[in-house]
């Protein structure tokens, strides 16, 4: 499929490597027509990985979007986290609703989920007493409530398999995890969002297959949800990284055709 747009990347507003001018030559010279940023939105508690205002990050973007008007459409996105919701989700041409930390109920703070094994392992002793499959269904409840926010697209739905190669905290082919994640897939599917398939911790060699796991995409397809391919990219070179991959899973779970953001609206290419 040829990709001329995809919706979920960052720049240096963000937690990003490459400027936004970076992302947007590196579109420009891989021939796309649109481009989506979507920086992490504002999150006090993870300043290192966020935007650091939103009027700022607008202001910026709407700026940009003029000067590269001639040359390709950029569409100001956000990758809203369930626990950084935006002040303003009007104001942004899509959101990317997902997932990134974890709840301690009893302090409040919010510990990430995808940072290492070691964090990782640390949520799971300290927030849910060493059950990780509480953790999951903790996780999932989560990423539904992101989707009740009515995102445009479901980012990285199974981030919490990240640092569980191997299965060294839970097991993936466990019914109880198939049942917790088809469940939530289900229930974030009534929202009427379209489902990213991830391909970005599969390019920094963390996982073998994109987000979401092939049985998931399986029964998303069942379901009659939608797909659009994303690299998640933080590193201009890498913008289209991983699509091929993430176009072959699609195939394979029986998927024909994926949407790209066009000027504006979803259009379907045949995968
Ligand atoms: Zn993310
Ligand atoms: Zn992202």
């Amino acid at each position: 499929m040829k990709i001329l747009s995809t919706l979920h990347n960052h720049c240096t507003m963000c937690d990003g490597r490459s400027t936004p001018e970076e992302m947007l030559s590196a579109a420009a010279a891989a021939g796309f027509s649109d481009l989506g940023m979507s920086c992490h939105g504002y999150a006090p508690f993870d300043p290192a990985y966020s935007i650091s205002g939103e009027e700022e990050y607008l202001t910026a973007m709407t700026a940009l979007t003029a000067a590269w008007s001639d040359r390709l459409r950029l569409h100001t996105g956000i990758e809203e986290d369930l626990f950084a919701p935006s002040a303003m989700p009007e104001r942004y041409d899509y959101r990317i609703g997902d997932v990134h930390y974890a709840r301690d109920r009893s302090t409040g703070e919010l510990v990430p989920v995808d940072g290492s094994v070691e964090d990782l392992h640390r949520v799971i002793r300290r927030l849910f007493r060493g059950n990780a499959m509480d953790m999951v269904r903790d996780y999932y409840d989560n990423m539904v409530a992101a989707a009740e926010r009515r995102p445009l697209v479901i980012g990285h739905f199974d981030l919490i398999t990240k640092y569980n190669q191997k299965a060294r905290f839970f097991d993936e082919d466990s019914d109880e995890y198939r049942e917790l994640a088809s469940q939530a897939l289900e229930a974030c599917l009534a929202g009427g969002a379209v489902f990213e398939i991830n391909a970005g911790a599969a390019v920094k060699g963390l996982r073998s297959v994109p987000y979401p796991a092939p049985f998931l995409l399986q029964r998303l397809r069942e379901l009659g949800g939608q797909i659009t391919l994303s690299a998640d990219c933080h590193y201009a070179p890498l913008l289209t990284a991983g699509l091929d991959l993430a176009a072959r899973c699609a195939r394979d779970a029986g998927f024909e055709e994926a949407l790209q953001f066009i000027d504006g609206r979803f259009v379907p290419f045949p995968l």
